[in-house]
């Protein structure tokens, strides 16, 4: 995957995409990430980037030209045809669709992603109507820039595209990911999430200050533990994430355990 950045900070992602998977990815070319500064397209001797709203209002806003000439540079394929080629280009917005790890994972199959960084009270509405395709918010909260939001879809791509973790069958485990699973067969003790929040994870020493681990983990029986983790799982999900569970698919078995949370908790 090529990724692109478009922002005015472009010193900003020195550090945020130098560690852990996201550097792996980069060194093992899995990603390939380009900063791309907006002043350079500019042509006024102050290099302006900014200007005063239409209509009057407070602050500034990010002029368009500078975006449209910046990805012009890059040759993407028109917009009608970036889906097909399998290309998109990202408005990061607080007004955008809210980025979950369903979008993460379609984004993972790209194989260009553009993302622009927004900055002031905003920028110019032309660039979401005519050259993004999509505008993404990575919550419910305003930033004063895009760049954090830019390292923040970086970071939960990354980590899905193929050979940047080493143990994949971990990122399709986790909280959010409805991935659909084969049986676990009795050798494995580990449960997806369905869409729901993780299980716990302990590791050692199996007391440390008087906090011991759950006794379930130390046994050895996978199917126990299994069960255990999903009861746990299902038991965060309803404390932390009632929203969760509406939107999945929840087996028999989990009905059961819910019922049994809900009626001890009353
Ligand atoms: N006036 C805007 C906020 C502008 S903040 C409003 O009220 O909606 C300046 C820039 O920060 C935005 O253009 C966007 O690129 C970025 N930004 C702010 N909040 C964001 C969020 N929740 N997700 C993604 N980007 C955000």
């Amino acid at each position: 995957m090529k990724a692109d950045i478009l922002t005015i900070f472009p010193g900003f992602f020195q550090g945020p995409l130098d560690h852990g998977i996201t550097r792996r990815a980069r060194e093992m070319g899995v990603a390939k990430i380009e900063v791309h500064d907006l002043r350079q397209f500019t042509h006024d001797k102050h290099r302006t980037v900014d200007d005063r709203p239409f209509g009057g209002g407070e602050g500034m806003v990010l002029k368009p030209e500078p975006l449209f000439e910046c990805l012009e540079s890059l040759h993407l394929a028109p917009r009608e045809q970036r889906a097909a080629e399998k290309q998109s280009v990202i408005l990061l917005s607080a007004q955008g669709q809210r980025f979950t790890q369903k979008i993460a994972a379609d984004l993972a199959a790209v194989d260009r992603m553009v993302l622009i960084c927004g900055r002031y009270e905003g920028v110019d509405e032309r660039v979401a109507d005519f050259l993004a395709d999509r505008e993404l918010s990575i919550g419910d909260y305003v930033l004063s820039g895009g760049e954090m939001g830019a390292a923040v879809i970086i970071e939960a791509v990354t980590r899905l595209l193929p050979g940047a973790v080493g143990n994949e069958a971990s990122t399709r485990q986790e909280s959010f990911t409805a991935h659909v699973e084969a049986a676990p067969n009795g050798a494995d003790s580990t449960c997806g999430s369905g869409g729901l929040l993780d299980y716990p994870h302990y590791t050692r020493p199996a007391d440390f200050r008087g906090m011991p681990v759950p006794e379930v983990l130390l046994n050895g029986d996978h199917q126990q533990i299994r069960k255990w983790r999903r009861e746990q799982a299902l038991k965060k999900t309803l404390r932390n994430r009632p929203d969760l569970l509406e939107g999945v698919q929840l087996s028999g078995e989990d009905s059961k355990i819910l019922a049994r949370i809900k009626e001890g908790r009353e």
